[in-house]
């Protein structure tokens, strides 16, 4: 039996990455977080003033890039060369640009194959445990990167409650102009990603998990509780 796979969708604001993580950390699994690659991807063409409308500049700029990853849940590292941009990669100018890298088809192959190459190290050799086993979330990880994941999972929650969670993350308050301020940031970027991935309904095999209600322990619970009905192994 080769480790363990987990694959993670869901739009921004239904509190994927504290759930990954915390999920990672509670079965000792490795923890990719694809859209902090995306992210970094488009720090790094940023860097470079490379126009974000030219897709050939931004693709050829993207295969320049020499990304390092720390897949540790407790602590991931995302290095450019010698530049740690884990904080850079956070901000709200970096949040309203990603979508244009991310449209690219041929920056989503490229790190797409990336992705993949850490998940295969990650599970380990066929036949064999000595993998670390993964959770892996992003928008199209249950559907075009792993879907052969042992699991996988489809987050979601409600346009208000994910709208009032990032207002809080954001603005520390989800009062009405919190989260108006927040708005662009979660409705806009969700629908313009969603012309080039399906992250808005699950596949078939894909289980469910809706946040609206919970708060983060109880959607870690939700998840853990997935994994042992679907993989027969739990924390
Ligand atoms: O999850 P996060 O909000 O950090 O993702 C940042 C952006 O990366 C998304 O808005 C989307 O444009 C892109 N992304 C993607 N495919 C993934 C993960 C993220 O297109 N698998």
């Amino acid at each position: 039996m080769s480790a363990l796979v987990i694959a993670v969708d869901g739009p921004s604001g239904s509190g994927k990455s504290s759930v990954c993580r915390k999920v990672a950390a509670r079965l000792g699994l490795a923890y990719l977080d694809t859209g902090a690659m995306y992210r970094a991807a488009t720090w790094w063409c940023l860097e470079r003033g490379v126009d974000l409308a030219d897709g050939p500049a931004v693709t050829a700029a993207v295969h320049a890039m020499v990304l390092e990853l720390d897949l540790n849940p407790r602590l991931p590292v995302f290095r450019i060369g010698s530049t740690d941009v884990g904080t850079a990669i956070r901000t709200g100018e970096i949040s309203a640009a990603v979508s244009a890298v991310a449209t690219n088809l041929d920056v989503r192959a490229d790190l797409g194959a990336r992705q993949r190459r850490v998940i295969e190290v990650e599970r380990g050799p066929e036949g064999f445990s000595e993998g670390r086993g993964v959770v892996v979330e992003g928008r199209d990880i249950t559907t075009v990167i792993a879907p052969d994941a042992d699991v996988r999972v489809l987050l979601t929650a409600s346009e208000e409650a994910r709208l009032a969670r990032r207002a809080r993350e954001l603005h520390g308050s989800d009062d009405a102009t919190s989260v108006a301020a927040t708005r662009d940031q979660v409705v806009r970027r969700d629908e313009q990603d969603s012309t080039v991935v399906e992250f808005r309904t699950a596949a078939d095999g894909v289980v469910t998990v809706d946040s609206s209600d919970l708060d983060l322990d109880q959607t870690v619970d939700a998840v853990l509780a997935v994994v042992a009905q679907v993989s027969g192994r739990s924390a």
